[in-house]
């Protein structure tokens, strides 16, 4: 076992070649490499998903703004009972 070492992430023993010394909490721990990609990963994931969502709330925010019918569209609908007497 000379050549592994502790992963205190994994918690479980790696070879030396597939760790390296982290600091963590002021002390010096081994961590290897796949436990540290993978928490990259994560996290441009986490990145990744977080701006796809503010993305698509901007995309509908912008899409209720453009919603609104436009005001003289809005006044022929008021203006539609008068002007057709058989509904009013
Ligand atoms: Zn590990």
């Amino acid at each position: 076992m000379t050549d592994k070492v502790f992963c205190y992430h994994c918690r479980t023993y790696h070879p030396v070649a597939e760790v390296t010394l982290v600091h963590s909490k002021g002390s010096k721990r081994w961590r290897c490499f796949k436990s540290i990609a993978s928490s990259r990963g994560s996290t441009a994931q986490r990145d990744a998903f977080g701006k796809s969502v503010s993305a698509a709330n901007r995309a509908s925010s912008s899409r209720q703004a453009a919603r609104p019918l436009p005001r003289p569209v809005l006044e022929l609908l008021w203006r539609m009972p008068e002007n057709m007497p058989g509904l009013a």
